[in-house]
């Protein structure tokens, strides 16, 4: 049986360590009993893990009153970080040992990722103008699983998230509710702005939790049987192993092309175990190169519209939807090459249903709205159109 080790310098940890919880028995205490139904929304993140796991702890080892029950939702964007995918399903298992049945919350088949850019063919998000994926792969989903759970239950519940702010949250308990660069889970703090008022009050038991007590929970006392035996200290891998707490390491989808770095996939390869996964290193970069005006259709300018930008580029051509989606499919035979030699879990970035899904727009001809496939493509030299209408001509060279 595992044990906590103890040292002059553990002891205060573990003294830190108790006074984090204790809030977080304090911060349920306060507001748990007014709600007959809790839910916790879990992303699979080293937060969210830590909540999920604490909250179930906290229950079975009776140092707070549970709920009537308790809802435990996993947001699935399908394109987790390999390990945390896979520490995700062994904890799920876990729970499910403890009596805790996990609600797996994934968008509709058109509203995923890869499907929504590869059949409708709709640009990946970008930083500057268009950032349509958090609330599409992430929020939505979550929000209509929940508006089904109180419609099913006809009342509120309390949602848990794992919003932290280490000790800043006490200084001056400001929620910061963007994305965080560093150290943040993508998404993070998002459910807590978002979801309605009218299905859930949220609550972040462990708002004051510094990342050392965050680290130390997952890595050394959820495994413990006597905390639960999960098996959080999977999770580490992810953000760098040992040096984890160093680096700090903002994790998200594989490839977010919002992020100029792979910082957790890069950490992820220097481990001999995950470099089978090279390949998904080529995901971010023909995410990037989608972008460019020769996969994509623009406007002429000339169309009926109140668009001030009326040469505006838009989707994705058929052409290129089957380029990278073929290109999408090698990366992932790539990586199951690799992971049938070394005996490790697969990735599936297109499943069977995903691809049929695509293959499906194709044939129907789907374009994202306003748009027909008619346009040209965006590399097409064209009159330059002014938001007022006027035209400035193609300068055109003399022979
Ligand atoms: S990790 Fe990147 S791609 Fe995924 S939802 Fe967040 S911003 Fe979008």
């Amino acid at each position: 049986m595992r044990t906590v080790q103890t040292n002059m310098f553990e002891g205060t940890k573990r003294l830190q360590m108790n006074d984090s919880i204790d809030l977080t028995i304090q911060s349920l205490q306060a507001y748990g009993p007014k709600y007959n139904y809790w839910c916790v929304a879990w992303s699979g993140g080293k937060d969210s893990t830590t909540l999920v796991t604490l909250v179930v702890y906290l229950i079975i080892s009776k140092k707070i009153q549970p709920p009537k029950k308790i809802f435990i939702m996993y947001a699935d964007t399908r394109l987790e970080l390999t390990p945390l995918f896979v520490a995700a399903q062994t904890i799920m298992d876990e729970l499910a040992e403890h009596g805790y049945q996990v609600e797996v919350v994934m968008a509709s088949l058109e509203n995923r990722f890869l499907t929504y850019i590869l059949g409708r063919g709709v640009p990946p998000p970008n930083n500057a103008t268009f950032r349509w994926c958090t609330s599409r792969i992430k929020i939505e989903p979550m929000q209509s699983a929940l508006e089904d759970l109180v419609g099913t239950l006809g009342e509120k519940v309390l949602m848990l998230t794992g919003v932290r702010q280490g000790e800043s949250a006490i200084r001056d308990s400001r929620i910061v509710l963007s994305c965080s660069k560093n150290g943040a889970e993508c998404g993070q703090g998002w459910y807590q702005e978002t979801l309605p008022e009218s299905l859930c009050d949220t609550l972040a038991p462990i708002l004051h939790w510094r990342v050392c007590h965050v680290w130390e929970w997952l890595k050394h006392w959820a495994p413990l049987p006597e905390y639960g035996d999960f098996s959080t200290e999977l999770i580490a891998d992810a953000y760098g192993g040992d040096e984890a707490e160093e680096i700090n390491a903002r994790t998200g989808c594989m490839g977010c092309p919002l992020t100029d770095k792979d910082t957790a996939l890069d950490n992820l390869l220097k481990k001999v175990k995950w470099q089978y996964l090279e390949p998904l290193k080529r995901l971010r970069p023909i995410f990037r190169e989608m972008r460019k005006p020769q996969y994509r259709l623009r406007k002429t300018g000339l169309e009926e519209s109140n668009e001030k930008n009326k040469q505006r580029m838009g989707p994705l051509t058929m052409a290129a939807r089957k380029r990278f989606f073929k290109e999408i499919l090698s990366i992932q035979e790539d990586i199951n090459a690799g992971a049938k030699r070394s005996g490790m879990p697969y990735v599936i970035l297109l499943n069977a249903e995903e691809q049929k899904f695509i293959k499906e727009c194709w044939a129907n001809n789907l374009w994202p709205n306003k748009w027909t496939g008619e346009e040209p493509t965006a590399d097409t030299p064209m009159d330059t159109v002014y938001p007022d209408g006027s035209i400035q001509p193609l300068i055109q060279f003399g022979d």
